[in-house]
């Protein structure tokens, strides 16, 4: 999904811009789809 609000990477740490891609990583919080251990789509 993309992202509706600007938010952190729990993951990288970096920022996450609105309209990027997003995940929910395993706690809940939002990271960067890429940084996704269950993304399966790689660029
Ligand atoms: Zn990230």
């Amino acid at each position: 999904m993309k992202a509706k609000f600007k938010t952190t990477c729990s993951e990288c740490g970096a920022p996450i811009k609105v309209g990027s891609e997003i995940a929910k990583d395993p706690a809940g919080k939002w990271i960067h789809k890429y940084c996704s251990p269950e993304s399966d789509q790689l660029p």
